[in-house]
């Protein structure tokens, strides 16, 4: 079954605020409280369904992660790699909600904090990370990637196994696991911990002939080249988890993932917000008096923008979905267009007589002084 949608889950809007969320998330929760329906399972299901939409979106960070991803975006925020009711960090909000459930919510909690640990998977390999610098050009469209970067791989004297004649003995003391568990004492009694096996020092193997090529490890250096889909309309530092292209691990351990994080190259005539873009651009005394056509650099080209007559140093047009795609999404940024007035500093006989006959015009003509009367910038951006 397909993950049904945050926002549609708790029946609120893209734009709904932190209260509305919590408004909304009450309503659910009071409706499909399992107190209320015994004889429904499905309600339970909807209960847990809410609350996890509830943790996501009631989380800014994570709330924004999901708005530019989606699902995917949510990877790894929840620690057993699908929500359960050991990641939801509001019931003490809900008193009221989760304060009356007794032994249903013993159950449901009780089977979250037993049921989700997952089985430690021995010997998985280290995930990597790695940077990749994109253009804002880049960003726009999306773009695909080949990235080479070092790993450790399956050694192939050894198949992976570390021994140079295959004979493997499984550890006898953590039985393969790798680790043990640990009794101390203390001042508050018996502590149990889990430690590294002192014997196979967390390998859960043993070889009496170590392979010489990778010394027993099963694994070797290397480097590789992934392709990596980058999705339109990414930022700095976020980032793209490439499953299962990490280094490998001990022994024929499963391989850990490979992270590519998103760096932004600087841009020579862009800044950029969030999904929109500011540039400034200059034009000259006559042409904010009279009027002007200009041709206004954008990301897919220039385009062709009029100049009012008029126009003040500091008027900020907007070019709408001139800016970067929201991630998926179909709507775009816009282009903030900053006009600045460019005063001429070297004249020519010929324009300093027009300048001297405009400075007679000007005589008379007040202008007062202000604080940034100027600054139609922010307007926009308050
Ligand atoms: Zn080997
Ligand atoms: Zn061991």
């Amino acid at each position: 079954m397909a993950k049904r949608d945050y926002y549609e889950v708790l029946g609120v809007d893209k734009k709904a605020t932190e209260s509305e969320i919590k408004k909304a998330y009450r309503k659910l929760a009071i409706k499909f409280h399992p107190d209320k329906n015994k004889d429904d399972k499905s309600a339970e299901d909807k209960f847990k369904e809410a609350s996890e939409a509830y943790e996501v979106l009631s989380d800014p960070d994570k709330r924004a992660k999901y708005d530019q991803f989606g699902h995917a975006g949510l990877e790894g925020a929840f620690s057993g790699g699908g929500f359960t009711w050991n990641d939801f960090t509001h019931a003490s909000d809900f008193s009221d909600i989760f304060g009356s459930f007794g032994g249903i919510f013993e159950s449901l909690f009780g089977a979250g904090f037993g049921g989700s640990r997952r089985g430690r998977q021995t010997n998985r390999g280290e995930d990597l990370q790695i940077s990749i610098s994109l253009s804002l050009e880049e960003i726009a469209k999306g773009v695909d990637k080949k990235i080479k970067i070092g790993v450790k791989d399956t050694c192939k004297e050894c198949n992976g196994s570390g021994s140079a004649d295959g004979d493997v003995q499984t550890c006898p003391q953590c039985h393969g696991s790798g680790q043990v568990v640990q009794t101390t004492r203390s001042l508050f009694g018996q502590m149990q911990s889990v430690v590294t096996c002192p014997s196979c020092h967390g390998k859960g193997s043993t070889i009496k002939n170590v392979c010489k090529n990778c010394g027993g490890e099963g694994r070797i250096s290397t480097s590789k080249t992934i392709n990596v889909h980058i999705p339109a309309g990414v930022s700095e530092g976020q980032y793209i988890r490439v499953k299962g292209h990490g280094n490998r691990g001990i022994r024929g351990g499963q391989n850990g993932d490979i992270l590519v994080i998103i760096r932004e190259k600087e841009h020579d005539i862009f800044e950029r917000r969030d999904s929109d873009l500011i540039c400034e651009f200059p034009i000259s005394f006559s042409q904010a008096a009279l009027g002007s056509e200009i041709f206004v650099p954008t990301l897919s080209g220039k385009v062709k923008m009029k100049i009012p007559p008029g126009t003040q140093s500091g008027k900020v047009f907007r070019l709408k979905a001139q800016g970067l795609p929201h991630p998926n999404s179909v709507y775009k940024g816009d282009l903030f267009v900053k006009i600045i007035l460019i005063t001429p500093t070297r004249l020519n006989a010929q324009e300093k007589e027009l300048f001297t006959k405009l400075a007679e015009f000007d005589e008379g003509k007040k202008l007062k002084p202000g604080k940034n009367f100027l600054n139609k910038f922010k307007e926009f951006f308050a």
